[in-house]
């Protein structure tokens, strides 16, 4: 019997910066009728200002304080922070048994948590936005991750361009010498992944901790690069895809979008710098501007793929802000975006076998590419957001993806509606 292809047969796929594999379903399961919850995308009401958003521009927020009169970008230490500064001792009780440090292992954590909105005008979403406005969203990234960088971090000698910042940024951030152990940058976009006010914004944690995300992928980095002679993994990866161009969702000429070969989510994005950037402060002005263009091109295209507002959760991953030389020279900045629709009103679950045993996925990532590149970087979203999509209908859709797919440009934002 002749060797069947890889969109024909189940197989799982080795994810490298965890280190851990992704189960990919046979074709049959995806002819499966799709039945249980649906999930009903609204669209958000269309007002530029929102008198009881505790993020518009001079309105007050639950502590008292009231915003300044903002016009771009505004960050603020979170009024429920997760961590906070003034803790960190704790005492634990621990009876007389030996194994008991080992099994009941526990350490503080201190740091502070940050929001960022992204624009005074409540109603925007980052796709509506120009380049230059995404840049402002970096440019405060950037900042911040500069003021909390250890004060002998190497990178220190890279921040003069962190500090190059638009007028339209404010920000009440307290600045010490906190000798903190990590950034990360991320976005609860949508009310689907638990975002409960709209206006656009993003949030910021600092923590005394190195997370275990970014730890496990800085210690895959770290292998990969002993391993191969010194060279980078993700700079191997984008070399690659370029190469392969069966993945990619866009490009320019400083960063790579890509569903990655190992993604999770349906529509799982990394999006890559060509070269290897350890930290934002390492990204010259024009890499920063690419780099803004990059993330308003993703949000486009998880716009126009389901004709809706696409929820999604996005992180950003970077050298540790105290990082040790081999961390520092292991790290390779990256975005990773995670939405968690199959289909405009099918969120994709984690059940036992994800949970317990590893994840799976049902379209191919050069499946979910071709759609996404496809769906064209054009905005569509402005004569159907007030739509709330979610039909019935959809109950008799079947999968349809594979990687040998062929999608006509132009005719491919309406994929999904096939079958209907
Ligand atoms: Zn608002
Ligand atoms: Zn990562």
């Amino acid at each position: 019997m002749a060797p069947k292809k890889l969109k024909d047969i189940a197989h799982r796929r080795f994810d490298p910066l965890k280190g851990t594999w992704v189960l990919l379903a046979s074709p049959q399961k995806n002819k499966r009728p799709r039945q249980g919850q649906r999930e009903v995308v609204t669209a958000s009401e269309k007002q530029a200002y929102d008198p009881n958003c505790y993020l518009c521009p001079g309105n007050t927020r639950a502590n008292g304080i009231r915003n300044p009169e903002y016009t771009g970008t505004f960050a603020f230490e979170n009024d429920f922070s997760t961590v906070r500064m003034d803790e960190g001792e704790c005492h634990q009780h621990t009876p007389e048994i030996d194994v008991a440090p080992d099994l009941l292992r526990v350490e503080p954590v201190i740091g502070r948590c940050y929001v960022l909105t992204y624009s005074a005008i409540h109603h925007y979403n980052i796709s509506d936005m120009t380049a230059q406005d995404v840049l402002c969203i970096v440019d405060a990234w950037t900042r911040i991750y500069s003021r909390y960088l250890s004060s002998d971090s190497p990178l220190r000698m890279s921040t003069t361009s962190a500090d190059d910042h638009g007028p339209s940024s404010r920000e009440e951030t307290t600045l010490e010498n906190t000798n903190l152990r990590y950034m990360h940058v991320f976005d609860n976009n949508g009310e689907i992944v638990g975002c409960s006010n709209t206006h656009p914004h993003g949030q910021i944690w600092i923590t005394s901790s190195m997370p275990d995300g970014p730890s496990q992928e800085i210690a895959q980095m770290s292998r990969y690069r002993q391993y191969h002679g010194g060279r980078h993994m993700l700079q191997d990866y984008v070399r690659l895809e370029m190469d392969k161009e069966e993945r990619i969702v866009w490009q320019n000429d400083g960063f790579l979008a890509v569903c990655p070969w190992w993604a999770v989510w349906p529509y799982e994005v990394l999006l890559l710098p060509k070269r290897q950037v350890r930290g934002l402060v390492d990204l010259s002005q024009t890499e920063k501007f690419q780099f803004s263009e990059a993330i308003l091109q993703v949000a486009k295209l998880y716009d126009n793929l389901f004709e809706t507002t696409f929820p999604y959760i996005s992180a950003l991953h970077q050298a540790p802000l105290n990082a040790t030389e081999g961390e520092l020279e292991s790290s390779y900045l990256h975005m990773h975006f995670s939405p968690p629709l199959l289909f405009p009103s099918i969120k994709k679950f984690f059940g036992g076998y994800e949970l317990y045993a590893e994840p799976t996925r049902e379209i191919t990532p050069e499946t979910a590419a071709a759609r996404l590149r496809h769906s064209g970087a054009q905005l569509l979203m402005s004569s159907c957001r007030s739509k709330a999509v979610g039909s019935q209908a959809q109950e008799e859709f079947m999968l349809i993806g594979s990687p040998g797919e062929t999608l006509r440009s132009g005719e491919t934002s309406s994929w999904w509606r096939q079958g209907l």
